[in-house]
């Protein structure tokens, strides 16, 4: 892992982003909690997917699956029979590979990249199975779910009969999903219990391409309106003998991680697959009857399909900036989008005595109405302003001698740590309209 890597792995713990799972135990490997601000950057996150994704389409709905489903939808989705990835070991060290996350070279000499001789690829399935009730018998195996998309497919014509929806439409949902990954590394980037942001659109047939295109671009401008540097995100495309089983086409979105090019999110063409095994499988027909022409037909889906807990990596990675601000001074700032950043505005009053204390807790209170706050009132101005910048918390509002005197506050910007003085009745207003206008620097 690089240095910069190392950084954001510190300051998550160092202030209450991310934990290791079971800590006091000696930790579970790769698994983490959310701390009090990074529960705050994820719940945020998905608010701002979701808001893009249904509030502001007027044809995408939401839905909210259970994560375990009848053991036929995993035969249906092929997930049984081909959800698995390559796996081999270094017969010397033991150590585990995915066969397709190996170099080249390391495949072509059948040797580990230590050197040792490696087993011959085997399958393993992703799939975690359980069982249902009290006896651990066949009949009661359940999965949990590798992905959110088949609670959404299973669901298709319960949406469709009860919001009256006109192709095309969407469905969105976020939840959790699980993968018994060969090896899980880089932090939360990939992990065996992690949650995503899925949205599948039903399309006529003949309009496949053009509503794949489409996706394409809105979830690129998607990462642009978050705020994300646009020469770290790039598309890559998958070539034949990378699609999924399903898929006709598809396009990751991949991010520059402190670790190289990966990918954030897949846009796929999953063509009538999903729809059609389900009604296979169920014995339900499926189709969707066009008022219009009279004609019935199993709808195409194009999937855009996300990682909640890896897009907060992302988000942190790309807000983290160490910089120099004057001779012998630097800071760590989170550059992170104001609408995802888990506190908005920093309170403090400049000195604690004279009532300043007082009236800023004042201002604090009233700005909660509004904003994420935080109050804080020890240690020198400075070094409050660098511990919320730390944290990405976009403006600090500080109380001086003249807020008693004239009502007015120093309002500081994160980013370009710009200080300007505005009357408090209008405080609120213009927070807004900074987190509205807001434009990375
Ligand atoms: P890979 O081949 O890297 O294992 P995938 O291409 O199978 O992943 P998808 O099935 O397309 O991944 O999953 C959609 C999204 O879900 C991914 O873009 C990623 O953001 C997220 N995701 C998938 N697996 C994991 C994981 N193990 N941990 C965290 N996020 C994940």
């Amino acid at each position: 892992m690089s240095n910069r890597m190392d950084d954001i792995v510190s300051l998550c713990k160092r202030r209450g982003f991310v934990f290791q799972s079971s800590e006091i135990y000696g930790g579970l490997s790769s698994a983490w909690d959310y701390g009090p601000l990074g529960v705050e950057l994820k719940n945020r996150l998905q608010r701002f997917w979701w808001r893009e994704m249904t509030q502001l389409n007027d044809n995408i709905v939401g839905l909210d699956a259970a994560i375990m489903m009848h053991p036929r939808v995993w035969e249906a989705s092929g997930h049984v029979e081909s959800f698995a990835d390559l796996l081999v070991e270094d017969t010397v060290t033991n150590e585990r590979f995915r066969w397709d996350h190996l170099p080249e070279e390391n495949r072509r000499t059948m040797t580990s990249p230590a050197g040792n001789p490696l087993s011959e690829p085997r399958q393993f399935n992703l799939m975690f199975k359980t069982y249902l009730g009290p006896v651990a018998e066949s009949g009661s195996e359940v999965y949990l779910r590798p992905e959110t998309a088949q609670g959404i497919y299973v669901n298709f014509k319960n949406v469709v009969q009860t919001s009256r929806l006109k192709l095309p439409f969407g469905i969105a949902q976020v939840g959790k999903a699980f993968r018994n990954e060969i090896v899980t590394k880089n932090f939360i980037f990939r992990t065996c219990e992690f949650e995503q942001l899925e949205m599948q659109y039903f399309v006529h047939p003949s309009e496949d391409n053009k509503w794949f295109e489409y996706w394409k671009d809105q979830r690129m401008e998607y990462y642009h309106k978050l705020g994300i540097r646009p020469d770290r995100l790039r598309f890559e495309e998958h070539g034949p003998d990378e699609l999924a089983h399903y898929a006709k086409a598809a396009f990751d979105i991949q991010y520059e991680f402190p670790f190289g090019w990966q990918e954030l999110e897949g846009v796929h063409n999953r063509t009538d697959y999903d729809l059609r095994r389900h009604s296979e499988y169920s014995g339900k027909d499926l189709r969707y009857l066009d008022d219009a022409t009279g004609d019935r037909f199993i709808p195409y889906i194009v999937e855009t399909s996300a990682g909640l807990t890896r897009s907060v990596l992302m988000v942190i990675a790309d807000a983290y900036e160490e910089e120099e601000i004057a001779e012998n001074d630097s800071r760590v700032v989170l550059r992170l989008h104001p609408e995802i950043a888990p506190i908005t505005v920093g309170v403090f009053p400049l000195v604690k005595k004279d009532g300043l204390a007082e009236r800023a807790r004042e201002i604090e209170r009233e700005l909660r109405d509004d904003f994420t706050t935080f109050y804080d009132q020890s240690g020198a101005i400075g070094r409050r302003y660098r511990r919320q910048d730390e944290i990405g918390t976009p403006f600090g509002v500080t109380i001086d001698y003249e807020t008693m005197e004239e009502n007015t506050v120093t309002l500081r910007m994160r980013d370009s740590m710009e200080q300007v003085r505005v009357p408090v009745p209008e405080l609120a207003e213009r927070i807004r309209r900074e987190i509205k206008n807001y434009k990375r620097v």
